[in-house]
Formats: C-alpha cells, sequence, structure tokens
C-alpha cells in the first residue's frame, strides 16, 4: 500500500522537486496551489501527511494548518511545514499553527525524504494511530 502525500505549494519549481522525489520513493502524490485547493484536496482524499508552504497565495499556510487542525477528521493528518526562514520564533509560529514540524527551504533532496518519513513514522508510532496499538518497548 502506497501512502499518499499531499503538497501544498504555490511554486512550480519546488511542487514538482518535491513530487518527484516522493514519487521515486515510492508515494503517491497529490499537488495543491493554495490553501483552499489543499483544504478541499485533504478533505476528499485524507492524505498520510501533508507538506505545506508558509508563503501561499490568499490563505496563509498558518491559516492552512489552523483550518486543518480544526476539522476534526483532518486534525489527525500531521502537517509539515516547508519554509524558507527559519528563524527561532518562526518554528514556534508554525508549531503553534498545529504544525507537527518543519523543513526548511531551499529543499535539500539529500535529506528531504529521511526529513519527511520522519514526521511521518511519528504520526503512526503514535498511540491510537494504528488499531493494533502499542509499539515494543524495552527498559
Ligand atoms: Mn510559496
Amino acid at each position: 500500500m502506497s501512502r499518499t502525500i499531499l503538497v501544498i505549494e504555490d511554486q512550480e519549481q519546488n511542487l514538482y522537486l518535491m513530487k518527484y522525489m516522493l514519487e521515486s520513493s515510492g508515494y503517491r502524490v497529490l499537488l495543491a496551489r493554495d490553501g483552499n485547493e489543499g483544504l478541499a484536496t485533504a478533505r476528499v482524499e485524507r492524505p498520510d501527511l501533508i507538506l505545506l508552504d508558509i508563503q501561499l497565495p490568499t490563505m496563509s499556510g498558518h491559516d492552512v494548518a489552523r483550518a486543518l487542525k480544526a476539522d476534526d477528521a483532518l486534525s489527525p493528518i500531521p502537517v509539515v511545514a516547508v519554509t524558507s526562514y527559519a528563524m527561532p520564533g518562526d518554528r514556534e509560529a508554525v508549531m503553534s499553527a498545529g504544525c507537527t514540524g518543519y523543513i526548511e527551504k531551499p529543499i535539500d533532496p539529500t535529506t528531504f525524504i529521511d526529513e519527511m518519513e520522519t514526521y511521518l513514522n511519528e504520526a503512526s508510532s503514535k498511540p491510537g494511530a494504528s488499531p493494533e496499538g502499542g509499539e515494543s518497548e524495552s527498559g
């Protein structure tokens, strides 16, 4: 079963770079170019993870993250901000909007998939995320 990643990004170059890398790693990829399109796609497709640009037209990434988290059906989906600014306060702003974490722009093709998968695996190992539940812990 291939997992589905929704990418919300208005810059074509970044959009296709992420799409290419994700598809090369076996993921199904959905694309949206603004927040409204992203929210509509998320409602229909229920992706396993959302990669969210913060600087978007019409609706900021922060607002998109808040809207996702305010929707009971969508709030469990991990949202990872993809952002070109990485000042200490920016991380807090994306986290307080409900994002799980962030990946810095410019996107580094050598680490992008690993970073994304860290967030994806964190989310799927949370208690209640799967019907099987508990992972084994030693010590
Ligand atoms: Mn942008």
